[in-house]
């Protein structure tokens, strides 16, 4: 195993902590997943890569992690909240379908765009319909425990009780008796003894499909309990990291806090991390403003809003380019730029094993390994990384225009850290789309050979149109010694 500095900001604490396992080197990781009931979006993504990149990084550090996500295939209700439809089963209603094929038509499609994303598949994947009778334990517990009720068949959290003993919206910062106040009052006719106890389980309404026998009635599981069944059966009462998008911070992981305390009568989560939201041209990406756009949108170029296709290795490098605690902003300028940038590392890559060796090194490779180790162990970040990335590709250029001399261990060296950093950490891959190397040298090759003769017959009205138009794409000519070389700019 390798040094430990790595440091984690804890959304709980509000801290960056030494990042000190429960039980070395085992490292229990579970993220919350999609609810199954659209097509993947640019808010499935960050979350997908941002923990990826976790993953990547603490199996690099020599941990054995068990990484659990979840697929939320039922109890998720429409607005986050305990009363309206299930987002799966409307969706089934509207298409005429099976709920459950609803759910795997796009868990199927969910998978394809994280594999195009070069997101590592999680250790272990659990479905909450898969986990029903380790759920219903869940809620039996509680009620053991005396810190839910049932309600005509549905049975709440006593979210009232729970603070009384202990402290509610630790995670959040809300106080429960803001809640209070500024809810509406209860009109008697309600399940529910104060607004801010939720469902443990739901009695179905008699057109509900997705239903499942209880001792409480034929009915569902609330929306989060499948997190603290889930992560409790695969990586124990108490575990390392838990995360998701800010956006499930309250109500999600709120309650999952106070089920896992009484269920599991500890406190479950070490580490709470966070990823911050993406934006699109400033404004929150939703269906009715019209700026909804998905992965294979994306991909394809197929949205008014995009100028061009995006690769997945383009989402995903821009993805890293901001810590993941701050918010992104989605716009055709930055993933263009994005993508600019991305292929500059890729050439500088490629020039490696063409770079000429010499007998001393006029600068200290070594030190960008440690600058890029240093910005990981700094709570993940990626956008430091990329800079001393950026850092290594100078260098190569350098070496490769003999501005700069470099011995063989130290060009092997640079190598390590594009191997080490960019690919095994970030998780970018080459993408034939953008980078055929092998082929952009060629074609180049032969541009400037034709740009030679132009000059050589002195066309130079040719040989610089030739140079204007690369340079409107991005290619630099440069006349050396050696000839006529070539960099994205
Ligand atoms: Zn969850």
């Amino acid at each position: 195993m390798k040094d430990n500095h790595l440091k984690i900001q804890n959304t709980l604490t509000r801290k960056k902590e030494l990042f000190e396992p429960i039980n070395p080197p085992f490292v229990g990781m579970y993220v919350c997943g999609p609810t199954v009931y659209g097509e993947p979006h640019l808010g499935h993504a960050r979350p997908a890569i941002v923990f990826d990149v976790v993953f990547r990084y603490l199996k690099y550090l020599g941990y054995k992690v068990r990484y659990v996500r979840n697929i939320t295939d039922v109890g998720h209700l429409e607005n986050d909240a305990d009363e309206g439809e299930d987002k799966i089963a409307k969706k089934a209603r509207l298409e005429q379908l099976e709920p459950m094929e609803v759910a795997q038509y796009y868990s199927d499609m969910y998978h394809a765009a994280m594999d195009a994303l070069n997101v590592q598949h999680p250790s272990i994947e659990a479905r909450a319909s898969g986990h029903i009778l380790e759920q219903m334990e869940v809620v039996q517990k509680i009620l053991d425990a005396g810190y839910a009720y049932i309600s005509n068949g549905s049975v709440y959290f006593d979210v009232v009780k729970y603070d009384k003993n202990y402290h509610y919206g630790v995670l959040s910062g809300r106080k429960l008796e803001d809640m209070l106040s500024t809810t509406r009052e209860l009109d008697g006719q309600e399940e529910k003894h104060n607004t801010a106890d939720f469902a443990l389980w739901k009695k179905a309404a008699p057109e509900h499909i997705m239903r499942w026998h209880s001792p409480w009635s034929d009915g569902f599981p609330g929306w989060h309990l499948e997190c603290t069944a889930m992560s409790t059966k695969y990586l124990g009462s108490r575990f390392d990291i838990h995360g998701g998008g800010m956006d499930l911070m309250f109500p999600h992981h709120e309650s999952e806090i106070c089920q896992n305390r009484i269920a599991n009568n500890t406190d479950t989560v070490k580490y709470w991390m966070h990823n911050n939201m993406i934006t699109i041209d400033g404004k929150k990406m939703g269906k009715s403003l019209g700026n909804f756009i998905t992965l294979n949108e994306f991909f394809t170029g197929s949205h008014a809003m995009l100028k061009a296709a995006y690769s997945p290795m383009t989402i995903r490098f821009f993805i890293l380019q901001a810590h993941y605690s701050s918010t992104i902003d989605f716009s055709n300028e930055a993933l263009q730029a994005a993508e600019k940038g991305m292929n500059k590392l890729f050439a500088a890559y490629a020039l490696i094993p063409k770079l000429q060796a010499s007998d001393s090194s006029d600068e200290n490779v070594n030190a960008v390994f440690t600058a890029c180790r240093e910005a990981m162990d700094d709570d993940f970040n990626t956008p430091i990384v990329l800079a001393h990335l950026f850092d290594a590709a100078r260098l190569v250029n350098s070496v490769n225009d003999k501005q700069l001399r470099l011995t063989q261990e130290d060009i092997r060296m640079l190598k390590q850290i594009f191997d080490t950093f960019l690919f095994d950490i970030l998780g970018m891959r080459y993408e034939s789309a953008s980078v055929s190397l092998g082929m952009e040298d060629k074609l180049m090759e032969l541009v400037i050979a034709l740009r030679t003769q132009a000059k050589a017959n002195k066309d130079y009205a040719t040989a610089d149109a030739i140079r204007d138009m690369l340079g409107k794409i991005g290619i630099l000519l440069k006349d050396t010694k050696e000839g006529v070389k070539w960099e994205v700019k």
